[in-house]
This record gives structure tokens, C-alpha cells and sequence, in this order.
């Protein structure tokens, strides 16, 4: 490499090393560390090592100070600098700045890099009439493209992607050997004339024209399109067309649950939602996750986007092939996941004729294969911060830090909702992406093999299986097939509560709220509203919300309605059935005479303490959500209903049994009950309630800081997927002086389990 000036004699030089640790591999470090010590005139070199770069520059000390504040200062867009150390060496007078091969590279650990949405360059050459990729919809570079989804094996370069089928024509080949290029060792890069190509398909034939055009118009025509994407398959219909929405709800038999909107645009994600700057930076972050902002109003999107729903879930095109389709396609389309109601996600051109076929009109399909399904990324956006709802495309697999290092390789194989499983190893803990519910054949093969590729990927031999309690999750029995590895069970609420903690950096102890729906506890009961004080290794259960019977076991989660009753019971006793009729809560006879004899007896009826129950019966009791068609509808509906400015009304008691506070549930229940009967709509007593709650659970942490003297709370569980409740919550709790810790990196729902899972097999082995 040449180009750079000779020396002048008679001027000082200095010689400056930098060891650089992060994500510098794989995103164009290097080339971006030879252009500026080029633009600087200084030489030296650059190379990889196992730990990151390290570089040395030599040159005139004021080119050398500007380089090093450039190279702190203007980083590649997907490059994160964590430790930086600088040292002025001897000047060694070499001629020119080269960059070097890798140091050691057999012990180097293999660099997996996220996928990364369209950087601003490849965006202008796509749409530039002079450029050579002008409409291509593999455009890439360093700063973005596929990564993850397309490796297959490690080292990550081309012959080991699903690129590997493409041959780099000559003027692609110049520009990967040219470390002044942006392209310099981009391993997916491709032009029209040596990469992948995108074509229509419609009942079995090709059709003729530009593929992304042609499917812009059947958009705009009403037709449902299955679109080949990054990680897999979407369904994307034409956001403002009603009908079209509903055909599309009705083929996936999916009622309720909301779809997401990709917009053309920043102007076009405006006109639907109501974005703060860190809701729209987050937008158009390289993740490009969808972002769930509170819809406006006058959107003009029919209710059927997302039915009783106040928020709405955006994106924004995250590749070429978007990006072009939505230039001609409506500004809106609803981009739904390309699989069969709660099946993984489809990746493959044939598996998605076969299944996708019935729900799709056509298909926008392209031959580059994806070697790893994964989803869109969700995330909430929050005056106080984003929180990660599903962590999948452009975040997966970037690790997370654990607080205590993993002394052996650790597999946490999550739970069951929303499944995820976690590799970790040293202090390091990658999550995969997220799975689906692990509760059918299908999501178990993929399950399986996604931990195979993993572990491959890694290099990882798994020797300690950490997983949930509950002897009949299918993550459970998985964990007890492995053959010779060390099993650690870990509760799930103590496996929330550690992946708080781990997110953190810290390793307690500390207080811990866990609300969710249902985890199996330590006494065989169904857990799911605890207070813990718990470190890594282990906890204590200091509190929780009374025992509520839980009428046929798995039918009151499906059916509200029977929540509502088994709480009506508890709080009212044996006036309970009038109320359920005052409340209009009705059930078919055959079902009613099972809920009595269930109620007054507890057959097939256990307790359980579980928070998303008692929010269950709440929208039930009040109407705002009686039949449930998706996971966590009942809370999400009471959200959406609650008024907003409503005070702590209700009275939310605790006692002390048996040392432990149990928070009466069933009197909090009553209140609102009461209140709703008395003729106070039901939005207002939904506002209340949540209030109320809100303060209670803070009042408990009171008690709890008295006895343990814990001043630190972390909150984990799905229950705070609730805006409302974490804001009540927090806000109490930051005024009475706690520390508290909410998830930033990883979801609190199930999908965080497997972080808390090794977290706590690390420590646990650490103290052995
Ligand atoms: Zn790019
Ligand atoms: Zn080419
Ligand atoms: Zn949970």
C-alpha cells in the first residue's frame, strides 16, 4: 500500500500506539483507521488481534493528536470503542501506513456481527442514476447489510456466508482489496452484476418487470405480498387499505394481536405516531427495530392495524429491497411476520411456497439464502428510556457484559414464552434471538438447532445447562437430554430478577419485584407477583400477592373471564355471583357449574400469586377484555383503556403471615369493583387501579428496605412491559431515595430469562 508522503527531514515525529477493545472487527475499523492516518500523512500500521485493533501511527505530534481525536471522535457508524490505551513508542521511520494481517489469528474469537440496517451511502448509490448499484436491492458496505443471518461458520468471511454462492466480479473484488474503499473486506458485497437477484413470483409463474416495482403495484392494488427480507419472510399489505388488512388478519388467524407499519420515511413515521428525538433516533438506529410510539389520531390507519390499541409499532426499510419496494409501494404497509400463527418464522424460498402460499398473493422472493432466521426487533419507546420487548435483527448476537464471569461455558435454555437461550462464557453472555413459544415440535427443532449453530459459532462445548424449574417445559427437558453437562435449575423469578442485575453490571444483593404472568415456585405453586431479595446466587422470597385459585389450570390463562370469577370469589366471598352478574360476566351453564364446584373446592384449581392473573381479572371485571385471543392481551387492553391523570384511589392492604408481606390482591380488586358499580366509567377506575397498584408495590418495598436494609430494587417480569405501572412505580420509588435498575438491553418478559439463567449458574459455580 502507497501513496503517503516521504518524511521531510528536519521535522519531529512522534510515534503513538493505540490498543483499541469493542466491536471493532468486522465494521470497518481498519480501513477507517487507513484513511485517516492517510489524510494525516502518517505511517505505521493497523491489524486485528484478539482482543480488538492495535494500531501505531508516526508523524508530526500535531497530525498525530488530530488523528487520535478523529479516531475517538468519528468512529464507523457500527463500531463501539469500550478501552482505549495510548502510548508514545520510538519513531521507527517506515514509509508509508499499511495494514497488517491478524495477529494470531487461530486464537482470535470469532467476531459474529449484528445485521445492520442501510447505512445513508448505499442508500444514495441505490438511488443515484450514475451509480453502478442504482436499484439494486443488495446493496451493501462495512457500515451495513446482512451479517448474522448469513453466516454459517466462522471465521465471518464470504466463503463461509450464504454469499459464498455469488463469485465477486472484478470491479466488486477491486473494491473489497482497496482498504481505501468502503467496501474493503465487506464480505456480503454484491452489484447487479455478480450478487443476488429479486424476482415476483404469482400463482407458480415469474412475473415480467423490475420485482420490486412490479410488487409495489400489487400493494397498491390491495393484494397481500410475502416478502423475503433479511432474517425471513414478511406479509406486507397496504397499511391504509382496510379490506386488505382484514383479508390479511383473517388468513393468518390472527385477531387481535397488533401488526407493524413500515413507513417510506421519517415524514411518514410523523404523520402516525407521536416521536420524541430518541424514539426517532432509535427508528432509524442501525438495529432498526420497531419502535412502539403512541399513535396519532388523525393517522388514518383502520382500527383493524391494531385493534384497540393506542400505540402503534413502526419500522422503517432496513435494506435496499425495502427501501426501493417502498419508494413505489403506499407509504404505509403492515409488515407482519411470514409465518403460520405462532410457528417460527419461514426463511426459506420453498418452505414458503408451501406454507406462506395460502396467505400470500404473491411473492416478492430473491436467492440469497438466510442461514439464520430472525426476527424485528420491538422495542418501547419511553420518555425514560426504550425497553427492549423482543430482542432479535440488528441486536443478536452483540453480547452482553455479566457482572460475574462464566468459569465454564454456560447454556441457559430460557423457559417457555418467548424463548430465547443464552451461550456465556469468560464474562460474556450472548442471547440468541428470539424463538417464538417454545411449546410445539416446531419451535423445539428450531430451538434445537439455532443452540447447535450457535455453539458452532462460538466455538463453545457446553458444560453447565442452566434452566427453569418447571419439570414440563420443553427448555427443561431439553436441558436434562444433554449428556454429560452439570444441570442448575434456577426459579424464575430469581432468574428475572439476575438478568436485571447482569444488564446492570452488578451482582446484588438487592431487592427484586418480579411480576408476570406464571412461573413455576419453589413450592410447587404458580409464582408470578414476588418480592425477593436476591443476589446472583441465590434469594429470598420476602413477599407476594395472596393466592388466588387458579379455576381449570391453563383455561383461566385462555379465559379472563374465569380469572375475573376466581377473584370475585376471593374478594366477595359467597356474595361473589352477584356481583359477577351486576358486572354482566356471564359463562355458558356447563361452564359455570364447573367454575362453582372449582371455586368452592379448588379441584384442578391451584393458588397462584401471579400479577398478569390479577390484571386478568381486573379487564375482565370491567369489561375491557373478556375473551383473549394473544398472550398478555388482557393487561395490554388495560393499559390502553386506562385514563391517564387518575390518583391512588383504592386501598391496597398487606400483612405480615408467616414472615412474609402478602399483598391482598383480591382487596384491591373489590375497591375498583366497587367503584366501577358505583358508576365510574370504566376507564377512570382502570387509571385508578393501576395508580394504586403502583403504590402498593412501592409501599412493599418500604417494608422490605426496613427489614433488609436493601436500598437497591430491580424490576423484571412482563407485568413491566406496562408503561403506566413502571411509571407509577418508579416515580415513588426514585422519590423515596431507592436505586432502582429496569431492563435497557435485554426484554423483561420471558425473553430475558436465559441472561438471568447463566448469570446465576455463574455465580453459583463461582462459589462452589
Ligand atoms: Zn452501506
Ligand atoms: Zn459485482
Ligand atoms: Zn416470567
Amino acid at each position: 500500500m502507497t501513496g503517503n508522503p516521504l518524511p521531510q527531514a528536519g521535522v519531529p515525529r512522534v510515534r503513538r500506539r493505540l490498543e483499541i477493545t469493542g466491536v471493532v472487527q468486522g465494521v470497518g475499523f481498519r480501513p477507517f483507521v487507513y484513511r485517516l492516518a492517510r489524510e494525516g500523512c502518517l505511517t505505521g500500521w493497523v491489524r486485528n488481534t484478539s482482543r480488538g485493533v492495535e494500531l501505531e501511527v508516526e508523524g508530526e505530534p500535531a497530525a498525530v493528536e488530530v488523528f487520535t481525536a478523529r479516531l475517538l471522535a468519528e468512529p464507523p457508524a457500527l463500531a463501539r470503542l469500550e478501552a482505549v490505551r495510548q502510548m508514545e513508542v520510538a519513531a521507527e521511520g517506515d514509509r508509508a501506513f499499511v495494514i497488517r494481517e491478524s495477529e494470531g489469528a487461530g486464537a482470535t474469537e470469532p467476531v459474529i456481527p449484528p445485521d445492520a440496517g442501510l447505512c445513508a451511502d448505499c442508500a444514495r448509490e441505490v438511488l443515484d442514476p450514475a451509480d453502478r448499484r442504482f436499484r439494486y436491492p443488495f446493496t451493501n458496505c462495512t457500515h451495513c447489510g446482512p451479517r448474522f443471518t448469513i453466516i454459517r461458520q466462522v471465521p465471518y468471511d464470504r466463503q463461509e456466508t450464504t454469499m459464498a454462492a455469488f463469485a465477486m466480479c472484478p470491479d466488486c473484488r477491486r473494491e473489497y482489496e482497496d482498504p481505501g474503499d468502503r467496501r474493503f473486506h465487506a464480505e456480503p458485497t454484491a452489484c447487479p452484476v455478480c450478487g443476488p437477484r429479486a424476482w415476483v413470483e404469482m400463482e407458480g409463474r415469474e412475473l415480467p418487470g423490475e420485482a420490486v416495482r412490479v410488487a409495489a403495484e400489487l400493494l397498491k392494488a390491495g393484494q397481500i405480498v410475502a416478502v423475503k427480507g433479511l432474517g425471513g419472510f414478511h406479509l406486507a399489505c397496504d397499511a391504509r387499505n382496510p379490506e386488505a388488512v382484514k383479508r390479511l388478519r383473517e388468513r393468518k388467524g390472527r385477531k387481535d394481536k397488533p401488526f407493524a407499519v413500515m413507513v417510506r420515511d421519517l415524514a411518514e413515521a410523523r404523520r402516525l405516531a407521536c416521536l420524541d428525538e430518541a424514539a426517532e433516533a432509535l427508528l432509524l438506529s442501525p438495529a432498526r427495530p420497531i419502535v412502539l410510539a403512541p399513535a396519532r389520531e388523525d393517522a388514518g390507519l383502520p382500527p383493524e392495524v391494531a385493534p384497540g390499541h393506542r400505540l402503534v409499532g413502526l419500522l422503517v426499510p432496513y435494506t435496499p429491497l425495502h427501501l426501493l419496494l417502498m419508494e413505489a409501494a403506499p407509504p404505509a404497509l403492515v409488515m407482519t411476520s411470514g409465518n403460520l400463527s405462532e410457528e417460527p418464522l419461514v426463511s426459506d424460498n420453498e418452505e414458503a411456497r408451501v406454507k406462506l402460499g395460502p396467505l400470500a398473493d404473491a411473492f416478492l422472493f430473491h436467492d440469497r439464502e438466510i442461514a439464520v432466521p430472525c426476527d424485528d426487533s420491538v422495542v418501547r419507546a419511553l420518555p425514560g428510556g426504550a425497553i427492549p420487548l423482543r430482542r432479535a435483527r440488528g441486536y443478536v448476537p452483540q453480547p452482553v457484559a455479566l457482572p460475574v464471569a462464566a468459569a465454564q461455558d454456560i447454556l441457559g435454555v430460557g423457559a417457555e414464552q418467548k424463548s430465547t437461550f443464552c451461550l456465556a462464557w469468560g464474562d460474556k453472555a450472548l442471547l440468541s434471538q428470539h424463538l417464538g413459544d417454545l411449546d410445539s415440535l416446531e419451535t423445539y427443532d428450531y430451538f434445537c438447532r439455532a443452540v447447535r449453530h450457535l455453539a458452532a459459532l462460538t466455538r463453545r462445548r457446553v458444560q453447565v445447562v442452566a434452566h427453569d424449574l418447571h419439570p414440563d417445559y420443553l427448555s427443561t427437558r431439553y436441558a436434562r437430554e444433554q449428556a454429560g453437562v452439570q444441570l442448575v435449575g434456577v426459579q424464575h423469578h430469581h432468574a428475572h430478577i439476575a438478568a436485571c442485575l447482569a444488564e446492570h453490571g452488578v451482582t446484588g444483593p438487592a431487592l427484586g419485584l418480579a411480576l408476570d404472568g406464571t412461573g413455576f415456585g419453589t413450592d410447587g405453586t404458580v409464582w408470578g407477583g414476588e418480592l425477593l431479595a436476591a443476589d446472583l446466587a441465590s434469594f429470598i422470597r420476602l413477599g407476594h400477592l395472596a393466592g388466588v385459585r387458579l379455576p381449570g389450570g391453563e383455561a383461566a390463562i385462555r379465559r379472563p373471564g374465569r380469572m375475573a370469577a376466581a377473584y370475585l370469589h376471593a374478594a366477595f366471598g359467597e356474595h361473589w355471583d352477584q356481583v359477577r352478574g351486576a358486572l354482566g360476566l356471564s359463562f355458558d351453564p356447563l361452564e359455570r357449574r364447573l367454575l362453582e364446584r372449582q371455586l368452592a373446592t379448588g379441584w384442578q384449581s391451584p393458588l397462584t400469586s401471579s400479577a398478569g392473573r390479577l390484571f386478568d381479572a381486573v379487564a375482565a371485571a370491567l369489561g375491557i377484555c373478556r375473551v383473549r385471543t394473544y398472550e398478555g392481551q388482557p393487561a395490554i387492553a388495560l393499559e390502553m383503556a386506562a385514563a391517564a391523570g387518575e390518583e391512588p384511589a383504592y386501598p391496597f392492604p398487606m400483612q405480615v403471615a408467616g414472615e412474609k408481606l402478602v399483598m391482598d390482591g383480591p382487596a384491591l380488586l373489590r375497591a375498583a369493583v366497587a367503584d366501577f358499580l358505583g358508576g365510574t366509567p370504566a376507564a377512570r377506575v382502570a387509571g385508578r387501579f393501576l395508580a394504586s397498584f403502583g403504590v402498593g408495590l412501592a409501599d412493599a418495598l418500604l417494608w422490605a428496605r426496613e427489614r433488609t436494609r436493601l436500598n437497591r430494587v430491580a424490576l423484571s417480569g412482563g407485568v413491566f412491559q406496562n408503561a403506566r405501572l413502571l411509571h407509577h412505580l418508579t416515580t415513588r420509588l426514585e422519590a423515596a431515595g431507592f436505586e432502582v435498575l429496569t431492563h435497557r438491553l435485554v426484554p423483561p418478559n420471558d425473553g430475558g430469562i436465559s441472561l438471568g439463567q447463566v448469570a446465576v449458574a455463574a455465580a453459583r459455580l463461582r462459589r462452589e
